[in-house]
């Protein structure tokens, strides 16, 4: 077996990775004492192609030119505009891809270590695909579908989630100590938001005083960490008190017993009756481009300057500008729960900036790509975008008896988990002690 035939049984993907590795090589070749190790694509020159995909069997000599493919790994400061003129791709390119990523609105926030792969037409005169890896477990694809027209196909693989038990003492402030035990800034956060009714980080926190978190952290194929993170329950010990939290399967937090930690969400993010002027369809014939492309959202149609209300507690946490999603702003609410607001007129809140339920955080509008004057609502749970009108929201004050059932479950193996590290702590404390 010939290594062009092998080659030639690899995916896309695969050969993809190959000609990368091939043309990295080639240019490694070309400027051996190159000291800054790495190779920069100017406007006009493509790496050369080392390695051709496919090879034709009238004229072996000379076989087609391949695509070109080029992989970048977004550093800080990095922006989509800056990488497609510094890789020759026109404004209509760029503008066609940001269309398509208009329900997704993933390649408006492009994160340091995130990849983004280039893959240009046979002929090498535009872009053919475009291919954003968010994390190991998520890609999107946008996908040339004609002259004037990109598609977005997300490629998610869901991971396996595997458990992490963290124990401290509180020393110091509970940031201080968790960020010491090993959680991340985010996952911090979120903790304090989950007791926001119940505990104050800055006065109840006394010496002596300790928590325990059970974390599930995501791993896609041989292992490979996503980034993913959610904390399963989590144990405060507050002097004589105890606050305790666990994760239930529609995305909230309760104590023990069932109650709920949080406030209830509201239903929709604006006063008065609603006008559902286009409903969450995950197959929308879409009004301008008539295209069939998902809607990830519902459309409240309403005059421009209707004032907009966070749906539950929450921050901040995106604020942007976008061509078609016109000003937009993302809340993260307690639980696994996410909201979308686009096309407003005004934002009355900064990024990071917490938020209550009910609070005006904007006036709606009808910027970026709009048949008229409406607000785009969007909820996610689990990262996923979900119908807003039909969606389990947190609503009750504590977990429907039908439900009960399985949530004792899970509260008693979580509880398990827990008593067994505390144990094995305290065993290691203790033969710790004896060695002193
Ligand atoms: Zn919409």
């Amino acid at each position: 077996m010939s290594l062009l035939t092998v080659f030639q049984q690899l995916s896309t993907t695969q050969r993809a990775v190959v000609l990368v590795c091939a043309i990295a090589v080639a240019v490694a070749m070309a400027w051996p004492n190159d000291e800054e190790a790495v190779p920069v694509a100017a406007t006009e020159s493509r790496p050369s192609t080392a390695v051709h995909s496919r090879a034709d069997a009238a004229s072996p000599v000379v076989p087609p030119p391949t695509p070109a493919t080029l992989s970048h790994e977004v550093v800080p400061g990095d922006t989509l505009g800056g990488l497609f003129t510094q890789h020759g791709l026109g404004l209509a390119t760029l503008h066609h891809v940001l269309e398509a990523d208009q329900e997704l609105l993933a390649l408006d926030i492009l994160r340091p270590g995130n990849q983004l792969h280039f893959e240009w037409t046979e002929d090498r005169s535009r872009l053919d695909t475009l291919s954003l890896v968010i994390h190991p477990g998520r890609t999107i694809h946008y996908r040339r579908l004609s002259d004037d027209a990109f598609e977005a196909v997300e490629d998610n693989h869901p991971g396996h989630w595997h458990e992490r038990v963290l124990i401290s003492p509180i020393e110091g402030s509970f940031y201080a100590s968790a960020s010491q035990a090993g959680l991340n800034d985010a996952d911090i956060v979120k903790a304090e938001r989950i007791f926001r009714e119940r505990v104050n980080f800055r006065r109840d926190i006394r010496v002596g005083d300790r928590f325990e978190i059970v974390l599930s952290e995501e791993r896609v194929r041989k292992a490979e960490p996503t980034g993913q993170t959610r904390i399963e329950a989590i144990r405060l010990r507050l002097g004589k008190r105890m606050e305790s939290a666990f994760l239930h399967d529609d995305g909230s937090y309760y104590d023990a017993r069932g109650e709920s930690l949080g406030r209830a969400f509201l239903r929709q993010p604006m006063q008065g009756p609603p006008r559902v002027s286009s409903h969450f369809n995950p197959r929308r014939l879409h009004p301008v481009t008539k295209r069939i492309a998902p809607h990830n959202g519902v459309d409240f149609a309403m005059p421009v300057g209707t004032p907009i209300l966070s749906i539950a507690d929450g921050v901040i946490t995106r604020i942007g500008n976008h061509p078609y999603a016109g000003k937009y702003l993302e809340v993260e609410h307690p639980g696994q729960f996410k909201t979308r607001y686009l096309h407003l007129s005004r934002i009355s809140v900064r990024q990071g900036q917490n938020v209550r339920r009910g609070q005006q955080i904007a006036l709606s509008g009808n910027t970026g790509r709009s048949t008229g004057p409406h607000l785009h609502f969007e909820l996610h749970v689990n990262n996923r975008p979900v119908d807003p009108l039909k969606a389990d929201i947190p609503r009750a004050k504590r977990i429907p008896a039908r439900e009960m059932v399985a949530f004792d479950n899970k509260v008693r193996t979580l509880l398990d988990t827990l008593e067994h590290a505390e144990l094995r702590l305290a065993q290691r404390n203790a033969t710790h002690g004896n060695e002193i």
